[in-house]
């Protein structure tokens, strides 16, 4: 006789089954060692610090996810900053990256206020949860492939716990990845997208993958990304998201 589940889980129990086991990826994730390179290097910008925060603990782990299991929008960025998330232990939290990213969010309605300085300032996410292609600051912000594929294991539990409706992918690598998982599962009905800032692709079962340029100094100090575009991504993405015809539906990555 076995003793798998007759029927699946629904409702309530349903989504205490997808926090427990998202409690469990971010643990997993926080305790993670499997970048020997990344590791050190956290450490070490850890206990050196920048001479601005040197009264701050530095977070100096891998950094978890930041948001709910139940968002219909994900949104998965590059490599925590060395003195932004590395130093904070939250996703964006910190840099100048995250003063974009959050004032976006909240402009969009998706955050309660458009400043994050610490885990502990009250930000919260609406309907949102943020994530990367790898949770550890790599040196430069240039993880390796090698690293890059030791941490595809967590994005994929993330996809494929968080019932996302709208994927947003802040620049190419975070975009290849995305797409690298979609191809497996037969996300596109056609050729893979390319990246490109204010791309839509519709995806299986009623989903939207947007491109956009990641909020780096690179983008924002050259212009080459502007307050109004990255708006028009978050304001597509809430558009998306009205239309979409379910709340929170199990839709699994
Ligand atoms: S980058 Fe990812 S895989 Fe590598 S040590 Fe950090 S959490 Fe683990």
């Amino acid at each position: 006789m076995g003793t798998g589940r007759l029927n699946p889980p629904s409702g309530e129990a349903a989504k205490q089954e997808r926090m427990a086991a998202w409690e469990q990826l971010q643990r997993d994730i926080v305790q993670c060692d499997r970048c020997p390179r990344l590791r050190a290097h956290c450490r070490q910008v850890a206990r050196e610090k920048r001479r601005a925060y040197r009264e701050w603990i530095y977070w100096g782990r891998p950094v978890p996810d930041f948001g709910s299991p139940q968002a219909r929008l994900l949104i998965v960025g590059l490599a925590p900053a060395a003195h932004g998330a590395n130093r904070t232990g939250r996703m964006f939290t910190g840099d100048r990256s995250g003063q974009w990213l959050y004032r976006a969010l909240y402009r969009a309605g998706f955050a309660n206020q458009a400043h994050s300085e610490s885990r502990h300032d009250g930000l919260e996410l609406y309907d949102c949860t943020i994530t990367a292609v790898c949770h550890c600051a790599p040196p430069q912000n240039r993880p390796t492939a090698q690293e890059l594929a030791n941490c595809r294991p967590w994005l994929e539990r993330t996809l494929h716990l968080v019932p996302f409706r709208v994927l947003v992918a802040l620049g190419q690598v975070a975009w290849q990845a995305v797409v690298r998982h979609g191809r497996s599962r037969d996300w596109f009905s056609g050729p893979p997208p390319r990246f490109a800032h204010g791309a839509v692709v519709p995806l299986s079962q009623g989903r939207w993958l947007l491109g956009c340029y990641h909020p780096s100094q690179q983008n924002t100090f050259t212009g080459r990304l502007t307050e109004e575009m990255f708006d028009q991504v978050f304001t597509t993405a809430r558009k998306l998201l009205e239309q979409s015809p379910t709340r929170n539906a199990p839709c699994h990555g």
